[in-house]
Parts: structure tokens; C-alpha cells; sequence
């Protein structure tokens, strides 16, 4: 029947990526073996678990490796498909290292190293890669760029609207069926990479001014790029939509005691990070009703997950046994969002 082709039809592919260890003492709780990772079982003394997934990638996989999965998602935006890649993990884990190292540095908390392009992670790819399908195939396609921030489930704009302006501009999300519209959201006009790469510097810069205003670290909100594909062929006109997604720490908000500002945010992380899972569930079990509108987050993405968009969750992992908690949650729920 329809009802079970549909069922089988993946929208979500799950991709695990395990970073190499930081740490020359700890030891190795995770380890990659072709499509799968093996842990300890927590609280079980010598037992192992092992899950599988679509994609599984060990402290050898390149960047390059890991965007070989993406190209696929890229193809679709062509074909006027939505597309969606966000990265879930505990802070730590190579979530901002796998989208957005290059401008973003080596590491989230120091955006003044400087990597090598081959170190560019899956935003600069992409980007890249649009433009020279662009070029490669003559398409007659024009590329906007927007920067956005999630945080305690308000949506901000981080391109300022004149150079010198500082204010957070704070966005409505509204939503009437699977059409999502953002009051307000500067989409800039992107003619190339190297343009990209500028009004990404200005995003990050209005990102680190905004973390100090609202007194918030980076890895406690979502960042989110879209790049909307506007294309004119000589049959049809075609608008699609690629978002790309650094989602905030997943590590279990309830032990880092916090308390009023703190716990604010933690309860809206964990309740966003709730809700990505319920759509991600209800989506495969077919649900008439899926529950974009429990969270910013969700309504933002409910023209882009699900449906006829494709999307890519990549989990990712930190191998150290202290991490051992976190990176079985964040198994869990890679285990939970795949499709069967
Ligand atoms: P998150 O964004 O999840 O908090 P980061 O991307 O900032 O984590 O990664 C934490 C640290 O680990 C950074 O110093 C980063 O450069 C490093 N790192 C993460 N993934 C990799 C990787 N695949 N190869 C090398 N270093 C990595
Ligand atoms: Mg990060």
C-alpha cells in the first residue's frame, strides 16, 4: 500500500561521527568499527554494547568523508527539495568542529585559529559545492544566505541591518500548514564563496555580541545557516531551501546544578532537543499530526524535515570513558531517529 511504501521511505538518514580523543590519559570508551560503534554498557561491568547506523565515522574520516554524505541532500535542493543537516551532541563532542570549522576556528571558543581549507566543515562545502553546480551546469539560480539563533525558543537574526548596528533583532516564526515564514529575516543576496565566507564573519561576530549581551555561551544556544536556492529554468521556477545546524550541548542539563538564568536555558535546550526527537518519532511512525509546534526549533524546520525535504542527522560523539554518559544518551537518540 501507500501508507507502508511511505512509511519505508527515509527522510532522515543518521550519520555518527566519533571524534578523536583530546586527551593523551583518558581512556577509550567508544570505538568505530565499519558502521558501527561499540560502547560499555553503563552500569555494567564488561558488557559492551554496539549500535549500526546508516554511516559511522571514526577518528580517521576527513571532513571531506564526512560531506560525501551531504552531496546527496545537495542534489535534491536542485531538484527544489528542502534539506536539512543539524549536528546533535554533548559540547565537546566536533559539533561546530563538523559544520562550521574553518571561519569557526579549530575550536567554538577560539574563532581566531585559523584552519586549512581541507579542515572546512559542512557549511563551506556546501557552499562551495552550490556554486560550482551552479557554474558546472549554467544554471540561471540566484543564492540569499540567512544566520540565525535559538536561543531560550526565540529566534534572533544575527546580520545586523546596517553596519553598525549592535541590536538584537528578535524574529516571528509563523507557520500555516508545512509553510514556515520568519518576519523579518535578512537573506542576503550570496554571488560566492568568498562572499559567503564575509557575512558568515559578520553572523559570527553579531553571534559573540549577542552571546555577551544575553550573557550566553555559545554552546547553550542553536545556530542555524539557510541558504535558499532560487532557480529559473526555461520549464519552472523553483525556490528551495538548505538549513544547516549547530544545535546547543545535549549533555544532560540537570547535572551541571543550575539554577535561574542557567536553568532557564537548560529547560529550554532539553525541551527543544525533546521536541527535534518527537517530530523525528512521529514522522516514522507515520503520524497524521506531527509536532512542529512544540518548539521554535521544530517550527523552523517544518517545511525542512519531513515531508518531501531530506535531512541528515549528524550525532556526534566524544570517545573518552568520562564521557561515556553523554555519548550513550546521544546513541540513544541517533538509535531513536533512524529509520529501519
Ligand atoms: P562542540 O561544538 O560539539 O562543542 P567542537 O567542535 O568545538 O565541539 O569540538 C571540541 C574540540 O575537539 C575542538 O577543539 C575541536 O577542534 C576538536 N575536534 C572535534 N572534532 C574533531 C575531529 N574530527 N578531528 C579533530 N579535532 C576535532
Ligand atoms: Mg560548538
Amino acid at each position: 500500500t501507500e501508507g507502508s511504501s511511505r512509511g519505508k521511505q527515509q527522510t532522515l538518514k543518521v550519520l555518527v561521527r566519533v571524534r578523536p580523543t583530546n586527551s593523551a590519559t583518558s581512556e577509550i570508551a567508544a570505538t568505530v568499527e565499519s558502521d558501527k560503534v561499540t560502547i560499555p554498557k553503563p552500569f555494567h561491568d564488561n558488557a559492551t554494547k554496539a549500535y549500526s547506523f546508516d554511516r559511522v565515522f571514526g577518528s580517521q574520516a576527513t571532513q571531506a568523508d564526512v560531506f560525501s554524505e551531504v552531496e546527496v541532500l545537495l542534489n535534491d535542493v536542485f531538484e527544489g527539495r528542502n534539506a536539512t543537516v543539524f549536528a546533535y551532541g554533548q559540547t565537546g563532542s566536533g559539533k561546530t568542529h563538523t559544520m562550521n570549522a574553518y571561519s569557526m576556528g579549530g575550536s567554538a571558543n577560539n574563532p581566531t585559529i585559523t584552519l586549512s581549507r581541507k579542515d572546512a566543515g559542512i557549511t563551506y562545502r556546501a557552499v562551495d559545492w552550490i556554486f560550482e553546480h551552479i557554474e558546472r551546469y549554467s544554471i540561471n539560480a540566484t543564492v540569499y544566505a540567512s544566520f540565525l539563533e535559538i536561543y531560550n525558543d526565540e529566534v534572533y537574526d544575527l546580520l545586523p541591518r546596517s553596519a553598525s548596528a549592535g541590536e538584537l533583532r528578535k524574529l516571528k516564526v509563523m507557520t500555516a500548514g508545512r509553510k514556515v515564514t520568519i518576519q523579518g529575516l535578512s537573506e542576503a543576496p550570496v554571488t560566492d564563496p568568498a562572499a559567503f565566507e564575509k557575512l558568515f564573519a559578520v553572523a559570527l561576530r553579531q553571534r559573540s555580541t549577542a552571546g555577551t549581551k544575553l550573557n550566553v555561551s555559545s554552546s547553550r544556544s542553536h545556530f542555524m545557516v539557510q541558504m535558499t536556492v532560487h532557480i529559473v529554468g526555461t520549464q519552472r521556477e523553483l525556490t528551495s531551501k538548505l538549513s544547516l545546524i549547530d544545535l546547543a550541548g545535549s549533555e544532560d542539563n540537570r547535572y551541571t546544578g543550575n539554577e535561574g538564568e542557567r536553568f532557564e536555558e537548560s529547560r529550554h535546550i532539553n525541551a527543544s532537543l525533546f521536541a527535534i526527537r518527537s517530530v523525528v518519532s512521529a514522522l516514522k511512525e507515520n503520524k497524521s499530526q506531527i509536532p512542529y509546534r512544540n518548539s521554535k526549533i521544530t517550527q523552523l524546520l517544518c517545511d525542512s524535515l519531513g515531508g518531501t525535504a531530506s535531512s541528515l542527522a549528524v550525532v556526534c560523539c566524544a570517545p573518552e570513558l568520562e564521557n561515556l554518559h553523554p555519548t550513550h544518551n546521544s546513541l540513544e537518540f541517533a538509535k531513536d531517529c533512524c529509520f529501519i
